[in-house]
């Protein structure tokens, strides 16, 4: 079977089949690397196949790790006024 490489705006390579991305069944999660079912991926319509690039396991952890770090950037800012 054949599949492309493919990657998000965020920089995240992940693997669909060369025929059609969004009648796919199955979906690569490059942090779990592995396929996974496509229910396991929010939907995204930014992205070529519908779906976001991680599954929703590891978006929930990027978009955590995501606030953290907005969270201590905005303490630094007000440390600095
Ligand atoms: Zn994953």
């Amino acid at each position: 079977m054949k599949y492309l490489t493919l990657s998000d705006k965020d920089g995240n390579e992940y693997l669909v089949k060369a025929t059609s991305a969004r009648s796919m069944t199955r979906k690569f999660c490059p942090k779990c690397e592995k396929f996974m079912l496509m229910s396991n991926f929010y939907k995204n319509s930014n992205h070529i196949d519908g779906r976001q690039g991680r599954c929703k396991k590891c978006s929930a952890k990027y978009q955590n790790a995501g606030r953290e770090r907005l969270r201590d950037e905005l303490a630094a800012m007000r440390g600095q006024k």
